[in-house]
């Protein structure tokens, strides 16, 4: 590994002041990814800033009845917060799905919004990756992509995006509060990650020098769920997960948000499969054609072809079971309809069968 130097910055504005200002410097959460990329001299910077001890270490309740995440809260703290538990419990769901114990208990939510794709090229200096080296081209096209993207991929990287906890965000319409050179910004968690297109090296539409400082999630709505899939039920990266947030009355869905991961080089948002749901009924079959109409722009490889059915089936799985759960032991909701809309007489809310 380089040598480098160490620095704690004593507030935001001198810890964005120091990295801005030095071309080669680097923030420093947990250092969970960024000290293993390090270490492969995959990344080397010569200054590493840590954030760690800035006052952004809380998760607080705010007035509009949402919740602000601290950059610097650990997973493990985040994902066992009172409040998150509560009101997201996509959020905790999707966190303890992710890494381990001892890695959630160092790995911020700044940090985790940022950690670098799985890809095993990239993490291999020895194979052209344009992603580490630009322009070296994508040794993972022809190559091994059991893992990688089927949604938004470009003809130079099909990465994907490794975070559990990016996707939960992103199914909960996150915020993201930045502070840079030029002031404070926030930016819809949607807009953070990018796609690969022409430019894979980039990963985000952040600046050099950008110091994430909070995360902001609206009031909750709806019930929520994450389910991930993985070659083991421990320790493993996502081959595809869904984070879904789903509100029925009386049948229909009044709102529906659902993001994927493992499938895309960003928590991918299933808008097509959101607005055909919308005021429509909740039913098995209307979440199975919204999900195939998500799944109708994939271009898999040959090897991760298998990703397509299985995004499909584990969406209506997370639809299926967030609108059972809403359902008494009688099958029917508050309003006393069932899944489909109708009464124990097989009636609907006009009394039409
Ligand atoms: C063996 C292993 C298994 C794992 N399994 C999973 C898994 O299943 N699911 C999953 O989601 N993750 C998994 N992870 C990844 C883990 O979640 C991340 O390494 C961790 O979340 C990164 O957080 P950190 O605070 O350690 O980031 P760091 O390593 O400190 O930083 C990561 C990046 O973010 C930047 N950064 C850090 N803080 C800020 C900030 N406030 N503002 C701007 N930039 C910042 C750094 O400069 C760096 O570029 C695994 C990791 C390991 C090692
Ligand atoms: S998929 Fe992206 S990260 Fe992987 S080898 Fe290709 S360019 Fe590199």
């Amino acid at each position: 590994m380089r040598a480098f130097g160490y620095e704690r910055a004593a507030d935001a504005q001198a810890a964005v002041a120091l990295v801005a200002g030095h071309p080669g410097a680097a923030f420093l959460g947990g250092g969970t990814n960024l000290v293993d990329h390090m270490k492969l001299g995959i990344v080397t910077p010569d200054l590493l800033v840590d954030v760690t001890r800035l006052p952004f270490g809380t998760v607080e309740e705010r007035g509009n009845g949402g919740v602000r995440i601290g950059a610097a809260v650990r997973n493990s703290d985040l994902a066992a917060h009172p409040l998150v538990r509560q009101r997201y419990p996509v959020l905790t769901q999707a966190l303890v799905a992710g890494a381990s114990g001892q890695l959630r208990n160092l790995a911020t939510t700044g940090g985790n919004l940022l950690q670098r794709t799985r890809c095993v090229y990239f993490q291999d200096r020895t194979t052209p990756c344009s992603k580490r080296a630009p322009g070296t081209g994508c040794s993972a096209i022809g190559g091994i992509s059991r893992e990688l993207a089927i949604l938004g991929v470009s003809e130079h990287c099909i990465a994907t995006h490794p975070s559990d906890m990016a996707v939960a965000m992103a199914a909960l319409d996150a915020v993201v509060q930045v502070q840079g050179p030029d002031g404070p910004r926030s930016i819809p968690i949607g807009e953070l990650h990018r796609l690969p297109g022409d430019e894979p090296q980039l990963d985000t539409t952040l600046a050099h020098g950008e110091l994430i400082t909070a995360v902001d999630l609206p009031s909750a709505v709806g019930r929520s769920a994450y389910r991930k899939v993985r070659d083991r039920s421990s320790y493993a990266f996502a081959l595809v997960s869904v984070a879904a947030v789903l509100d029925v009355a009386d049948g229909a869905v009044r709102d529906v948000r659902i993001a994927l991961g493992g499938v895309a080089h960003k928590p991918w948002r299933a808008a097509t499969a959101e607005t055909r749901l919308r005021g429509g009924p909740a039913t098995e079959d209307a979440f199975r054609a919204a999900a195939e109409a998500e799944l109708e722009a994939a271009t898999p490889t040959e090897q991760n072809a298998f990703k397509v059915p299985l995004a499909r089936s584990t969406i209506v799985a997370v639809l299926r079971s967030l609108n059972e759960s809403g359902l008494n032991e009688s099958g029917l909701n508050e309003s006393g309809l069932n899944e489909s809309g109708l009464n124990e007489s097989g009636l609907n809310e006009g009394g039409r069968p």
